[in-house]
């Protein structure tokens, strides 16, 4: 293998190639202490490099494991000792921002909130957002579709990209950089690569879509005495809002006191007495009122016993604290390792669901944590549940509590993390014998030697 580092070093510069302990003291992921196995770690600068490497890795039938911000929670970045890591840690450059068009063009390893901060310089706002926002690259969110806290307003990452190029398997470049909202002519391929967990292309280069900045934000945190009230304030706010609600965060007590009991020092905006918790934020302009009507409106779901109580913010800081508060994931691992889970449902069946998984983990581990949020309001509940064992067999019978109770209700054992390895044995869950036979003619047909991030998604 000697001679493919020395060809891989011709390509690229000093630094370009890491070997040895320059790969062995990195960890796979930001939250997991395992080390990196692989042959080596390229860490290329432009489209041309990246090209470069994957003509070679594909000559030879060499295997490519992509790697951005290593935030991923499916796995998706796993690799081996015979596999070569591409990071695109060095492709940080924000190449291109158009305040007029309102669209940012950059490289691949930008992370999530050095293009949040570049819009915000420009009084717009790129509106994706997430908990792993310092660490994760746009390259990243673009290959796991990435979801977050504002996709009841703008959407996912598909729909806040325009543009991107992509370099496939044999080292071909595909750019496909538009910048306009629409362009029906033929097919829009950058489709090919969002959402794809780097199986058929490597994302190089970006074209987001920006917004105007809200002058303004309007934050609360509102207490709920059963699930139906929450989904019944659902309706009134988003009516009442008009179109201004971007995040309705809901949050079930067994988290709520987790992250709101020492050691975490989060300062409990409403007592811990509810079933149900529910950050909601909406964007304003800050000179038309908005503010006035959001207290107004909250005040009056109070009256009307929509909420059981709730605490406005009052200041940027106020709304950092209630952020922080359902950002505080971290927590989820205070009694040991967890599983941490990703569904998507309709929200009508999202109280019996949650009880049935629960009612299934009860029986067979009296003991266990489980920890209960989601974005509801996008039919998205994460869990992360600690039965005092880790291992692979005590996985795949939490996994059965927490996936078959989906089937009846046509729920995905993924809503925003993608399948990577975790989920694969789980995709025929979610999808049919027909989808998943053309998604591995599409990848067939784009990687034949299978060499981009091999075993990913479904096995090898
Ligand atoms: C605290 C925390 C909060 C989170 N909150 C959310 C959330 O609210 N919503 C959500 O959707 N996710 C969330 N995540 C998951 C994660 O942040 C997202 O999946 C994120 O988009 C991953 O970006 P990354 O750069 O870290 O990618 P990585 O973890 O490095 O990679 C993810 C996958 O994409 C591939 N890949 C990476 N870069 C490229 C590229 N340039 N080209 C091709 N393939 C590539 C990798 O091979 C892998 O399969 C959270 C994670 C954490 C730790």
């Amino acid at each position: 293998m000697s001679d493919l580092i020395d060809a891989l070093r011709d390509i690229l510069d000093d630094r370009g190639v890491l070997t040895g302990d320059d790969v062995s003291t990195r960890m796979i992921h930001v939250w997991y202490q395992r080390p990196i196995e692989a042959l080596c770690i390229v860490r290329p600068r432009t489209t041309e490099e990246v090209a470069a490497v994957l003509k070679l890795c594909h000559a030879r039938g060499q295997t490519v494991v992509p790697h951005g911000g290593l935030t991923g929670l499916v796995q998706g970045c796993n690799c081996g000792p015979g596999d070569v890591v591409l990071s695109l840690e060095r492709m940080n450059t924000v190449e291109d921002i158009d305040p007029v068009g309102r669209t940012m063009t950059v490289q691949a390893g930008v992370p999530l909130q050095v293009l949040q901060e570049t819009a915000d310089e420009h009084g717009l706002m790129f509106p994706l957002d997430l908990g792993a926002r310092g660490s994760c690259h746009i390259g990243g969110n673009v290959s796991t579709n990435a979801g977050g806290n504002r996709v009841i307003r703008f959407g996912m990452t598909r729909d806040n990209v325009l543009g991107l190029e992509a370099v496939l398997a044999d080292g071909t470049v595909v750019t496909s950089l538009n910048t306009m909202i629409k362009n029906n002519a033929g097919y829009d391929l950058k489709h090919l690569f969002i959402g794809t967990e780097g199986t058929l292309g490597i994302v190089t280069r970006v074209v987001i879509r920006l917004r105007e900045a809200p002058r303004a934000l309007s934050t609360a945190f509102a207490a709920f005495d059963d699930f139906k009230q929450v989904t019944a304030f659902l309706r009134y706010i988003d009516r009442e809002l008009g179109g201004a609600l971007c995040a309705f965060e809901v949050l079930w007590r067994d988290f709520y006191e987790l992250v709101t009991t020492a050691p975490a020092d989060n300062v409990r905006p409403v007592p811990c007495e509810f079933p149900n918790y529910v950050l909601i934020e909406a964007l304003g302009t800050g000179a038309d009122g908005a503010g006035e009507h959001f207290e107004a409106i909250m005040g009056e779901a109070l009256e009307q016993g929509l909420i059981a109580d709730a605490a406005v913010a009052r200041s940027e800081s106020d709304r950092k604290a209630m952020w922080r508060i359902r950002d505080s994931v971290e927590h989820f691992f205070r009694y040991g390792p967890a599983f941490l889970y990703d569904v998507s449902l309709g929200i009508r069946f999202m109280d019996d669901y949650v009880g049935e998984v629960k009612r299934r983990l009860d029986e067979r581990w009296p003991e266990h944590h489980c920890f209960t949020l989601g974005h509801i309001a996008d039919g998205n509940i994460h869990f992360a549940i600690n039965v005092g064992d880790d291992g692979a067999d005590a996985h795949a019978l939490v996994n059965a509590c927490v996936y078959e109770p989906l089937q009846p209700v046509g729920g995905s054992v993924s809503a925003e993390h993608g399948i990577g390895t975790e989920k694969r044995a789980y995709l025929p869950l979610s999808r049919g014998a027909n989808e998943i036979d053309l998604m591995r003619r599409v990848k067939a047909a784009l990687d034949p030697k299978g060499i981009l991030n091999p075993g990913k998604v479904f096995p090898a």
